[in-house]
């Protein structure tokens, strides 16, 4: 079977859960309140043009309220060496139904939507390569994303792109099939967090506005199979920078070339970001997608690309085994 390829779009949907530990000071939170509207623009945006995404969601934002996420926790939960990284240990923290932490509504209205996936970013945003958690506490941490999402989870991310090799077989004992590789890159390689600035994150963002790394696109028969899929990333979609708006029309054209290459090379490109990315600039942001996604209109219609969730990429791949 010739397949064309296509775009394919994750977002790594975690509220406050994934940044509760960078976010002390309480900078990032208007961002996180307008995630509740970034959301259903996102769905309108995705449903004008058609685009099939995979939500891979936080476990812990199901909940609507402290008393119903206490009712889902787990009893053996990450011992994480250093405890900053703990998600549970701000659950007292919190109010009742802190808009920053629960989103049960949103997930309702991603089930509802048409062509959306629901996936899992873990129950607690599980970090799988730090010191001090294990393969028990990784398994029952899906266990309860499982619950408390009451639905099939087919793809997960990994919180931080931390992927640790030896934890797919227990993706797969609990029905996950794919999961979002790193782009085969040295500068996107797994390894244990690190804030601040660096090389490698200064490097990253000059990425996302000239090819430095490549394009990242692949081939349908060139997916891996570990136990379960990887369907990897290609390129993050770095949100609107006040300072760097200078730029935005090259990071526009960055992810068009790829996008591009990809059509005429019959290859996939994984685009993925944060809904809380949006939550500052919406305007600018949206902007940036809605050009983005009229572009990917007229290569859909000019080479027969397509769009996919993650796991309807596994459905075509398991429909040739
Ligand atoms: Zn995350």
């Amino acid at each position: 079977m010739v397949n064309n390829g296509g775009l394919i779009i994750s977002l790594d949907f975690e509220l406050g859960w994934g940044l509760h530990d960078l976010n002390r000071n309480g900078s990032y939170d208007p961002n996180l309140y307008e995630v509740h509207n970034v959301v259903p623009r996102l769905l309108k945006l995705f449903s004008k043009y058609e685009i099939h995404v995979t939500w891979a969601t936080v476990g812990m934002l199901c909940a609507a309220s402290k008393s119903e996420l206490r009712d889902y926790l787990p009893n053996l939960k990450p011992s994480y060496k250093n405890k900053v990284f703990s998600s549970y240990e701000i659950i007292d923290e919190i109010t009742e139904a802190d808009q920053r932490y629960f989103g049960s509504k949103l997930v309702e209205l991603v089930k509802k939507a048409p062509n959306q996936e629901l996936g899992t970013h873990t129950f607690s945003h599980f970090y799988c390569v730090e010191e001090g958690q294990n393969e028990k506490q990784f398994s029952a941490d899906l266990k309860c994303a499982k619950k408390i999402a009451n639905h099939p989870l087919k793809s997960i991310v990994f919180p931080r792109n931390q992927i640790n090799k030896t934890y797919l077989k227990l993706c797969e004992n609990e029905g996950i099939r794919s999961y979002r590789g790193n782009p085969k890159h040295r500068l996107f390689k797994t390894e244990q967090f690190s804030d601040g600035w660096n090389y490698k994150r200064i490097c990253k963002i000059a990425d996302s506005y000239i090819n430095l790394t490549g394009h990242h696109t692949f081939s349908l028969d060139s997916i891996e199979k570990n136990n379960i899929w990887n369907i990897q990333a290609s390129a993050f979609f770095r949100p609107y920078y006040s300072r760097l708006s200078f730029l935005e029309n090259w990071k526009y054209k960055r992810i068009v070339k790829s996008l591009k290459y990809a059509a005429k090379n019959k290859e996939f490109y994984h685009l993925w970001w944060h809904p809380h990315n949006f939550g500052r600039n919406l305007d600018e942001n949206f902007s940036t997608l809605e050009k983005i996604l009229k572009e990917f209109k007229e290569i859909r219609q000019k080479y027969d690309f397509h769009s996919y969730s993650m796991n309807e990429v596994v459905e075509l791949l398991e429909g040739l085994e």
